[in-house]
C-alpha cells in the first residue's frame, strides 16, 4: 500500500509499504480522512520532545486523528466491526496496569499512541491497524471529515468541561487554532459566552467570521470578568497570563503546550481560589464528542482548509498553504487523491 514515511525531520516521503495485518484482537481499517495538526509539524520538524526522551524515533508514520472502515478483523474480535465506519482512540494504555483499569489509559506509563508514541504506524497510508477495542463507531451523519476531527473534539470538549462554566458565564479562550476554535464551537453549543484572543490577523479574522460574542487581540483584550480562562497557545507566558486575568474562584484549563519551560505563580492561584485543570488527550470523551457532531448542535467543517493527498503531506507540514485553501485552520488528507 501507499503510505506516507517521515524519515528524518524536514524529510516526507510517499513510499510502497508492507499492508497491515489483522493479529489477534486487531483491525485493519480503510483509511478514508486524516487530519494533520500541530503534533505532526513538531515531529516533522523534529522538536516534538518525544523524539527527545526515546518514546518517539524516525522513521516513522504520523496520523493520529481519522475517519475509515474496518475491512478486515483479527481473531477474538467482534465480527460487527467488518464494515463498520470508525474513528479511533489515539491512546493506546497497556490495559493491565492501575491506572488502565482505573481508567486513565491516556496516561498510561506504558502506552502507545497512534501515530505518535511508541512507533505505533500511524494514518497517513492507505490503510491503518489497531486494536479493536480503541475503535469508535460513527453513525452515518458523521461524516469522513467530521469523523476525522473528533479526536481534536474530543481534547476541545474535555477542556470546556474543565472550565465548568454554566448558561451565560463568560469564558476567553486564549489560541484560535483548532482546539481553540472547536472549544469556543463546543461551549458556545452549551450557552456559554465565548471570546477568543488571538495573535495573528488571518487567525483573529477567521475566528471572528464564526460569530463569537467576542474576538481580541491578545494585547488589547477589553476589561471583562472572565470566569474560566482556557489557554490552546503553545506561549509559555500564557498560562501565566491565563491566572491573572481569570476571575477569583474561577478556572484555568492548560491544553497548551509551549516548547519552553512554562509557569506560574502558585501564590496567584491560592490567593484567587482558582482552580487549575490539565488536558492531556480526548480519550475519555470521544463517545459524546461524536454524539455532539452527530446532533448538528456543533459543526466543525468550516475549520477545514483543504483537503489534500499523500503528495502535498510534506509541503503542508512545512507550513505552507495548498494554493486553494480557505481561512480555517485544519488541513485533512484524503488517501484517494
Ligand atoms: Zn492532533
Ligand atoms: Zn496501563
Amino acid at each position: 500500500m501507499r503510505a506516507v514515511e517521515l524519515i528524518k525531520p524536514f524529510t516526507c516521503e510517499v513510499r510502497d509499504v508492507a499492508t497491515p495485518v489483522a493479529t489477534s484482537g486487531v483491525v485493519v481499517v480503510n483509511v478514508q480522512r486524516v487530519g494533520l495538526c500541530g503534533t505532526d509539524v513538531e515531529f516533522f520538524r523534529g522538536e516534538m520532545p518525544y523524539l527527545l526522551d526515546g518514546h518517539a524515533k524516525f522513521p516513522m508514520r504520523l496520523g493520529h486523528e481519522w475517519t475509515g472502515t474496518v475491512s478486515k478483523i483479527g481473531e477474538g474480535v467482534d465480527p460487527r466491526w467488518l464494515g463498520q465506519r470508525v474513528t479511533g482512540d489515539t491512546m493506546l494504555g497497556c490495559g493491565t496496569c492501575r491506572r488502565c483499569r482505573s481508567g486513565h489509559q491516556h496516561v498510561c506509563e506504558n502506552r502507545k499512541e497512534v501515530g505518535v508514541r511508541g512507533n505505533f504506524p500511524g494514518a497517513l497510508g492507505e490503510e491503518l491497524s489497531v486494536p479493536a477495542t480503541s475503535l469508535h463507531a460513527l453513525p452515518e451523519n458523521v461524516d469522513a471529515a467530521l469523523g476525522a476531527l473528533v479526536e481534536p473534539g474530543a481534547n476541545a470538549f474535555r477542556a470546556v468541561e474543565g472550565a465548568a462554566l454554566k448558561v451565560d458565564e463568560r469564558l476567553l479562550i486564549a489560541g484560535p487554532g483548532t482546539i481553540g476554535l472547536l472549544a469556543g464551537l463546543i461551549a458556545r453549543s452549551r450557552g456559554i459566552e465565548v471570546h477568543l484572543a488571538g495573535i495573528t490577523s488571518s487567525s483573529i479574522d477567521f475566528a471572528a467570521s464564526l460569530g463569537f460574542a467576542g474576538v481580541w487581540h491578545l494585547e488589547d483584550l477589553p476589561a471583562l470578568e472572565w470566569d474560566a480562562v482556557i489557554d490552546a497557545t503553545s506561549d509559555a507566558t500564557l498560562p501565566s497570563t491565563a491566572l491573572d486575568l481569570v476571575e477569583p474562584g474561577g478556572r484555568v484549563v492548560y491544553i497548551g503546550i509551549s516548547a519552553e519551560k512554562s509557569e506560574i505563580d502558585s501564590r496567584s492561584l491560592t490567593l484567587k481560589d482558582v482552580t487549575a485543570v490539565g488536558i492531556l488527550s480526548g480519550s475519555t470523551a470521544l463517545d459524546e464528542t461524536i454524539a455532539l457532531f452527530a446532533s448538528g448542535r456543533v459543526d466543525p467543517r468550516p475549520l477545514i482548509a483543504a483537503t489534500v493527498g499523500f503528495g502535498d503531506v510534506a509541503s503542508v507540514l512545512a507550513g505552507e498553504r495548498p494554493s486553494h485553501a480557505g481561512p480555517g485552520p485544519k488541513i485533512h488528507v484524503d488517501p484517494q487523491i
